[in-house]
């Protein structure tokens, strides 16, 4: 007879910026607690889904089972042309038959289910099979703390978010500025907008709310989620700070082409661009992005998406560049690739990320400020020059700028016009060159310490984990004795 272990099934959204910090927290549960975990991936299109499979199960080294679930369609439930927000959402409710179908073929069937602040409908599932029903946020207290509040600001503020004159007020955190505002919030009267309040309001159904952040990185906003007077009323479930997670690539060798010329250069010389797993510049946005780095004299690695045919810098889903058709890095200037010659490395397939930050040539990264990319910077002390797009970048801009004082910030904010070559230029130059950089790198510096300290026995995030390993044991000697009973809340 197999032995007893919990049996974790994780839930995430599509899309790599989730799929990467659930396989993290899911190696944790097997690495640290001797869990087992299963790891269902959801897919938006066919397309995704052979290479998310494969990125995510060779990080996993096996560690974890992973599960494919078919992929849904929801083109009679949702316009083809809703943003991929709404579409996510939906595709999360669309896919509950077919997790449960796989749930049910499970024996034992998992013991806890952790899904994604948009996967709360399959928690029917879980009550079903009397499984215990958590939320990981793949993303920091404060964009929970929003979240959560989202249906309080929808009683309390008449009108639409973007006409207030004020900053949005969450009790005990700080107030979020109008124009940092995420895609959900910008129109009330959108689907997507109903969606987000449906998931705050559903929150509360939960056991528990795990973030990917530490307690010391955001004392405040973690103190004002647990108290009763502020948003500990309108949550009411524990929350768990389980941060920072960041997960190495599987296959990762740290050898090859780009590491030969990053060996070949001295320790913080480097600047590192990229924006995340999805998101893609304007060919406009592209342009002066490549003459900004030129001008600023600094070497860099740049990993590049085809630019989008519209206007505008937009996301997508699949996870890697969507060039094949396209003559190689035919989108840059001219001449552009033979100027940056040994000055400058281009790259348009999937890399470790992780590797390259973690490489001493690194000293500055232009990012979009995707949490997963913050993380991953503060862990390996480089600071960034934050380049928001979409979602909550530019709240995480906001953060990093002025409460963490680890990044610097464009004029501009890249949502609403092109950033000019020069203003790229000067804000490379100021964190690689100029003396502010320095003050800028230390900070940076501490947080690395104060997260490897979070991870440590003993520490924060280390009893956020461990005592929800212990309530799953319990969970797990209930379902032994097959009599699952509701989880109480201190
Ligand atoms: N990533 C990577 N290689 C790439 C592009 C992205 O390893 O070529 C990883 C990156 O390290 C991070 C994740 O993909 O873990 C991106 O997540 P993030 O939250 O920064 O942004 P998103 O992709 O969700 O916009």
């Amino acid at each position: 007879m197999e032995t007893s272990k919990a049996h974790v099934a994780l839930l995430p959204l599509p899309g790599m910026g989730h799929m990467i910090p659930f396989l993290g927290l899911g190696k944790l549960f097997v690495t640290h607690h001797n869990f087992k975990v299963t790891i269902f991936l959801v897919s938006i299109d066919h397309s995704s889904q052979t290479l998310s499979k494969t990125i995510i199960s060779e990080m996993s080294n096996e560690l974890c089972n992973i599960v494919q679930l078919p992929p849904v369609d929801i083109t009679g439930v949702v316009d083809p042309n809703a943003t991929v927000g709404l579409r996510l959402s939906v595709t999360m409710r669309e896919i509950v038959p077919a997790f449960r179908s796989s749930v049910a073929t499970m024996k034992p069937c998992p013991t806890v289910l952790i899904t994604d602040i948009f996967g709360t409908d399959a928690f029917s599932v879980a009550e079903e099979f009397g499984m215990l029903k958590y939320v990981f946020s793949p993303s920091n207290a404060w964009i929970l703390a929003l979240t959560i509040y989202t249906p309080v600001l929808d009683k309390e503020v008449k009108g639409e978010y973007v006409h207030q004159k004020e900053p949005l007020k969450i009790p005990g955190c700080a107030s979020v500025r109008v124009e940092d505002l995420f895609d959900p919030l910008l129109d009330r009267t959108n689907q997507q907008y109903d969606e987000y309040l449906h998931a705050g309001i559903r929150l509360r159904t939960s056991d528990g709310v795990l973030m990917n952040c530490w307690e010391e990185l955001q004392p405040k906003t973690v103190a004002a989620l647990r108290d009763d007077k502020l948003l500990g009323c309108v949550l009411k479930r524990p929350v768990y700070p389980v941060g920072p997670i960041v997960t190495q690539s599987g296959n990762s060798s740290k050898s090859g082409l780009l590491f030969d010329w990053l060996n070949k250069q001295s320790n913080d010389s480097v600047v590192y661009v990229s924006f995340g797993s999805g998101a893609t510049l304007s060919h406009e946005q592209m342009t002066e992005l490549a003459f900004g780095l030129e001008l600023s004299q600094q070497r860099f690695v740049w990993v590049v998406r085809a630019p989008t045919k519209e206007s505008g810098n937009k996301t997508y889903l699949k996870g890697r560049s969507g060039d094949e058709n396209h003559d190689q890095f035919g989108y840059l200037p001219n001449g552009f690739m033979s100027r940056i010659q040994n000055v400058g490395f281009v790259i348009s397939d999937w890399v470790s990320q992780v590797d390259i930050l973690s490489h001493p040539s690194i000293g500055a990264f232009i990012s979009h400020c995707g949490w997963n990319s913050t993380l991953e910077s503060i862990l390996m002390g480089v600071p960034i020059i934050a380049f928001p797009l979409f979602a909550e970048q530019k709240m995480n801009a906001t953060m990093l700028t002025e409460e963490f004082g680890m990044a610097v910030r464009l004029e501009v904010l890249p949502s609403k016009k092109v950033v000019g070559r020069e203003e790229i230029q000067k804000k490379v130059r100021k964190i690689m060159v100029d003396n502010e950089g320095h003050g800028i790198r230390d900070r940076v510096n501490e947080l690395k310490y104060s997260a490897k300290e979070a991870l440590c026995k003993g520490s924060s995030s280390y009893k956020a984990l461990s005592e929800l390993a212990k309530r799953f044991e319990a969970r797990m000697q209930l379902q032994n004795k097959k009599a699952p009973s509701p989880i109480t809340h201190e």
